[in-house]
């Protein structure tokens, strides 16, 4: 937001208003303060008082302001003699009065002129324009720290218009890694923006809109940036939320000027961030639509087909919900391509981690290869957030270069959260370190389970503790013994905790692993026919009615089929739990020591996990899968 004369002076008003009535306040105190507390409402002539004075009817006079003003108290006669108190303004000097005050035996008290009114007085005066001073510099102040300051970025504070635009974006294909196929489909886009003759020679109508589908942090913005940037355009840039607030209309003349300004600046790129903000199915809202969103959706229709492919302009637009869109959205001239960016892999993320790592100092006995191999399922918004965390914890840690023990607390910090600090020796503490141990003798135990690397009582986020399995890399494919193993390493906490403390003591903990395998379980038999039940699928992965679109998709069966479903859910859980129980049972003495180590030294890591239990029972190899590079 830019800050323009025009709002400036609607802000003056407020602070005028109160400036006069701090200014008029200070004045008023100034005269009532010298008059002390004896303020007297009525007034009285000084012809009146000489009168009533000659007349002996006056009882006391108290000066003030240096003579010039005296408060007196007189008794009227006309009001059955009440004594009344009035003020008398004092012609000069009223030394001359004295001798005749005292001629009468009238008490007479003298103020002093007080100063600090004076000084009051004066900063009252000064107050508001220092006030208004204030204020128009804390407004002036604000508007240069509003988005991009003073780079290349530029925003347009005129006509409520929210949108920023950068004349050069900076960023080039080679900064965008580990997502290759959405780089290669974009890269004609950058020829469109350069050479659109080289299309419209052959009668090509160049695309308009493109659509970038994928989680938060994968790189949308980076990518559309870098395309702005290997074009060498301007980027114009708005986020669908900034569009569906305040009033009806607002997003609508948003959308016009943005259009307008782009106009202006052909050949140049739009990026419109969370399009499903304004671009829901319309008349999908229970409870009312949303007319605001739906005329900023109409204007962007609208301008969208109001001007050819081939001047230059190109829409790109970022969702994580493609399937809640307007399907007028998706029609062909308007977003009719769609690209999906989506979280790299470990050969992408070994690239993407290049990407970042360039500006970092990096010990040599780091390998990206091990970083990327313990991140699956981290996106490059994490990676490089990853590797920043990282170069915090060395300067902290006064090192020269980031080692690898930085990287691994910061892989934590991103996954679990911050550290908290360790309890102290408790029973509690000891009922954690059984739950944790359980889950880690469970998941060494049986074969099909991913292996520990590490479990600690250190707490980090929500949890008390923490068993860490090495993940496994995304293989795709899932079985069902592997699922049946990691059912048991998830109740293997609980199964602890009834095990050794008996099923009175449980306690909460062990609420989100409960959670974890119940949604884990009915997925297996809802929609990976993995139960009694047989290979059916019974719901789709349609997110939430209110969002448009997915309306019919719940319960497509009968009551009947939701109590055989809840029946098999439960027999699995059933069959896990009893499965880590019995692994708990047989393995007592073992886990006794585990926790004794566990709360001496709270963390051990999975090679000496494994050794441990090694001396007592036989640990099953694991496999792990090693993806191919
Ligand atoms: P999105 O728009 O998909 O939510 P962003 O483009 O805003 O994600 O990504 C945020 C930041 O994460 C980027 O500025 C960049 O530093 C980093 N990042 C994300 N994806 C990548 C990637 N594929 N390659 C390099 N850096 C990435
Ligand atoms: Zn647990």
């Amino acid at each position: 937001m830019k800050i323009s004369w025009r709002t400036i002076v609607l802000w003056s008003v407020p602070i005028l208003v109160i400036g006069f009535f701090v200014w008029q306040g200070a004045f008023a105190t100034n005269t009532t303060a010298a008059i002390g507390n004896n303020t007297a409402s009525a007034r009285m002539t000084y012809g009146r008082f000489m009168e009533y004075l000659e007349a002996g009817r006056i009882k006391s006079v108290d000066f003030y302001e240096g003579g010039r003003t005296a408060i007196v108290q007189a008794v009227d006669s006309d009001l059955d003699n009440r004594v009344q108190r009035l003020r008398v303004d004092l012609p000069g000097n009223s030394s001359e009065l004295i001798p005749q005050l005292r001629e009468n035996n009238i008490d007479i008290e003298v103020h002093p002129v007080r100063s600090e009114s004076a000084i009051w007085g004066v900063l009252g005066n000064l107050i508001f324009p220092v006030l208004l001073i204030g204020a128009l510099f804390f407004l002036f102040r604000r508007s240069n720290n509003i988005p991009g300051g003073p780079g290349q970025a530029m925003s347009f504070g005129k006509s409520r218009a929210r949108f920023q635009m950068e004349a050069k974006t900076g960023v080039k294909f080679e900064d965008v890694a580990g997502i290759d196929e959405a780089k290669e489909e974009l890269e004609e886009v950058v020829t469109f923006l350069k050479q659109p003759e080289k299309f419209t020679a052959v009668g090509a109508s160049i695309p308009k809109g493109v659509l970038l589908v994928g989680p938060p942090g994968t790189g949308k913005t980076l990518l559309a940036k870098a395309i702005a940037g290997e074009a060498g355009v301007p980027f114009f840039s708005i986020s669908g939320s900034e569009f569906v607030e305040m009033f009806v209309g607002v997003g609508a003349s948003r959308v016009r000027d943005l259009f307008k300004k782009a106009k202006e600046n052909a050949p140049c790129l739009i990026f419109i961030d969370e399009i499903d903000a304004v671009g829901r199915q319309r008349g999908a809202g229970i409870g009312g639509g949303n007319d605001e969103r739906e005329q900023t959706l109409n204007q962007l229709l609208t301008e969208m087909d109001g001007f050819e492919g081939n001047n230059g302009i190109i829409i790109i637009a970022a969702t994580n919900r493609p399937d809640v869109l307007d399907t007028a959205l998706l029609r062909p001239g308007r977003f009719d391509r769609q690209v999906t960016v989506d979280t790299p892999d470990i050969k992408g993320r070994i690239k993407v981690l290049e990407v970042h790592a360039r500006n970092k100092k990096l010990s040599p006995e780091i390998s990206l290869e091990a970083i990327a191999r313990r991140t699956p399922g981290f996106s490059g918004a994490d990676l490089a957030n990853l590797l920043n965390e990282a170069a915090i914890l060395t300067a902290r840690r006064r090192k020269e270069a980031i080692t690898m023990l930085e990287i691994d607390d910061a892989i934590d910090r991103v996954i679990a959260g911050m550290e908290g600090t360790p309890l102290v020796d408790s029973k509690s503490k000891r009922l954690i370190a059984y739950h944790e141990i359980g889950h880690a003798i469970v998941g060494t135990l049986i074969k099909e389970h991913d292996p520990v690397q590490k479990v600690t009582l250190i707490p980090r986020g929500q949890a008390q503790g923490l068993t860490w399995f090495t993940p496994d890399e995304e293989q795709g494919l899932i079985s069902k013994s592997q699922l049946m193993a990691r059912i048991a390493g998830i109740l293997g906490g609980r199964a602890a905790e009834e095990e050794i403390f008996g099923y009175d003591e449980v306690t909460t903990g062990a609420g989100g692993d409960l959670q974890q395998v119940t949604s884990l379980v009915r997925q297996m038999v809802t929609r990976f026919g993995m139960s009694d039940l047989g290979p059916l699928s019974l719901e789709s992965q349609t997110g939430e009615v209110f969002l448009g679109g997915g309306f019919m998709n719940r319960s497509e069966y009968s009551e009947e089929v939701a109590a055989r479903i809840d029946s098999q859910v439960r027999s699995i859980i059933e069959h896990g739990h009893s499965v880590a129980r019995q692994i708990i049972r047989d393995n007592r003495e073992v886990i006794d020591r585990l926790v004794d180590l566990l709360i001496e030294k709270e963390t051990i890591d999975g090679e000496e996990f494994r050794r441990i239990v090694s001396e007592y029972t036989h640990v099953p190899e694991k496999e792990q899968f090693v993806p191919q590079l």
